[in-house]
């Protein structure tokens, strides 16, 4: 796993606030002066309990955390953060050391965006961190879109169906949204990993299925799961029509 960077000086405009939740001293310290310096507001703790304090104070833009954590893993807690409807859409890039055994898949699955290997440079945590924010915060239009009772409102960052609110992480509410502005078209893996998640990110082709088979549990509650179709050796379409 690589990142491109986004370039130097590539900073956020309006400052973003990060919440690193990470027990080692010295990789908060230097997360915390590299972050402060490029440009965004950073809080530190040490482990998941006084994370829930400083996010039910104020909730982070993103929240960086570390793997292996003492008490409640970082696993787990992502998946709880991903379980309250108040911390469900923040973004999540989880800090892993080189030779930690972990599953990404199950990380993926816990609602997690992105992975940053220590011992990783300022340079890419940054490209990372943006490429993040970029794809997680909805941009252009944003006029709400409705097809068959299923509606997607970019401005107010909700889905419902038939007027029931539909629960979506952030990668699907994106991908959603993508599908939505695209109906009736096959888009390949690959198309929606440059769509759904921006082309300055290298994340494996079957991370998209993982994230379709969300979106599709997601959608199932009212049934619209079925206008998320499998293009057998193709990819995947979205179609109001049976497939
Ligand atoms: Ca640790």
């Amino acid at each position: 796993m690589c990142a491109v960077a986004e370039g130097p000086g590539d900073g956020p405009s309006v400052s973003k606030s990060i919440l690193l939740v990470e027990d080692e001293a010295a990789i908060r310290e230097m997360v915390q002066h590299a972050l402060s310096r490029a440009g965004f507001e950073i809080r530190t703790v040490a482990d998941a309990a006084h994370a829930d304090l400083e996010i039910e104070a104020l909730p982070p833009d993103l929240i960086l955390l570390d793997w292996m954590l003492p008490g409640v893993s970082g696993l787990e807690f992502a998946r709880r953060l991903r379980r309250r409807d108040a911390t469900r859409r923040i973004p999540l890039i989880m800090l892993t050391a080189k030779g930690e055994e972990i599953d990404k898949l199950s990380g993926f699955e816990a609602g997690v965006d992105d992975y940053v290997v220590k011992p990783f440079s300022v340079k890419e945590l940054v490209a990372r961190i943006s490429a993040v924010l970029k794809r997680t915060t909805p941009v252009g239009d944003d006029d709400p879109i409705e097809v068959d009772g299923l509606r997607l409102d970019p401005g107010s960052h909700r889905a419902t169906g038939r007027g029931e609110m539909i629960r979506l992480g952030p990668t699907e509410f994106r991908m959603l949204h993508f599908f939505m502005s695209h109906p009736e078209r096959v888009f390949t893996r690959s198309q929606l990993l440059d769509r759904v998640w921006g082309r300055s990110v290298y994340i494996e082709e079957r991370t998209v299925d993982v994230h379709i088979r969300r979106l599709r549990k997601a959608l199932s509650g009212q049934g619209y799961d079925r206008f998320v179709q499998t293009v057998h050796g193709t990819g995947y379409r979205f179609s109001r029509h049976p497939d």
